[in-house]
């Protein structure tokens, strides 16, 4: 099994723990060939990552894992792209990294990764605000790869919520548009496998979105399992790669130098 694996942290970001050099070593054996690191890149003043990227000593742990036999790849996250791209632009340089992730974690001063919006908010309002901003996002910011995209059904399972709903049915138009206007800028959608090891027990975006993508003419598609920690790293590539095979699509990708590659899903 050969995965390439587009969305893991190293300790260069507060809430992640492990060297990229040891997360080099642990992917040879989870039959990882790729790993597009990313480094949180957090502006929203009540992140728990807030302010807490270096580029100097995340390029210099990068530099390290570079002989290890794996592929690595360079990239960043940044929350809330089409908030803070230009304030994030004057913490890191463009031309060092291989792709961009752009990611909502936040709407407004409500964290969507945890239950508190949901405990005093209207679910269906806040889904369809998420889908607004995310929207905004993939418009206008220059990022190569949308993350975890439906990240709050972590936040709605945990205040107790059904996230069992389809929004491709809720917000038709909304969710279109979103598409339309990623496969016209070239950005790839991620398959985040992280859900997979919660309650929730999906990726994000569900199955359903993903089929929307793909009927749409969506063709790039990154796997990536949000790794933060040596227990889950390189969680759920294998079942991320049959969710994509079983929505239609042979193929998925990698950025390199912000030029996307495809490659073949196993199984083929
Ligand atoms: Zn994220
Ligand atoms: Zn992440």
């Amino acid at each position: 099994m050969k995965f390439n694996d587009m969305h893991v942290h190293t300790s260069s970001s507060p809430d992640a723990d492990l060297p990229a050099v040891e997360l080099c070593g642990m992917a040879l054996e989870a039959g990882v060939e790729t790993i597009g690191f990313v480094a949180h890149v957090d502006l929203h003043p009540s992140d728990y990552c807030y302010n807490g990227f270096s580029e100097s000593d995340y390029l210099e742990e990068l530099d390290l894992a570079e002989s290890s036999g794996v592929r690595v790849l360079r990239g960043l996250e940044v929350g809330e792209p089409h908030i803070f791209m230009d304030k994030a632009e004057s913490l890191f340089t463009e031309s060092r990294y291989d792709f961009i992730t752009g990611a909502l974690h936040w709407i407004e001063d409500g964290l969507i990764l945890d239950e508190a919006p949901f405990l005093h908010g209207d679910h269906r309002e806040i889904v369809e605000k998420y889908y607004r901003e995310t929207l905004k996002i993939v418009q206008y910011s220059s990022i190569n790869i949308l993350a975890h995209m439906g990240i709050f059904r972590r936040g709605m399972t945990r205040a107790g919520l059904a996230v069992d709903f389809d929004e491709t049915i809720l917000f038709p138009s909304l969710i279109r548009e979103i598409f339309a206007t990623m496969i016209h800028r070239g950005i790839a959608l991620e398959v985040n496998t992280s859900g997979l090891r919660r309650p929730e027990k999906t990726t994000y975006p569900t199955a359903g979105v993903l089929r929307l993508y793909a009927e749409l003419g969506g063709r790039r598609i990154t796997l990536g399992s949000d790794t933060h920690k040596q227990e889950n790293a390189f969680f759920g590539l294998s079942s991320g790669n049959s969710l994509i095979r079983s929505c239609g699509f042979t193929d998925y990708g990698i950025f390199v130098r912000s030029e996307y590659a495809s490659c073949p899903l196993l199984g083929n």
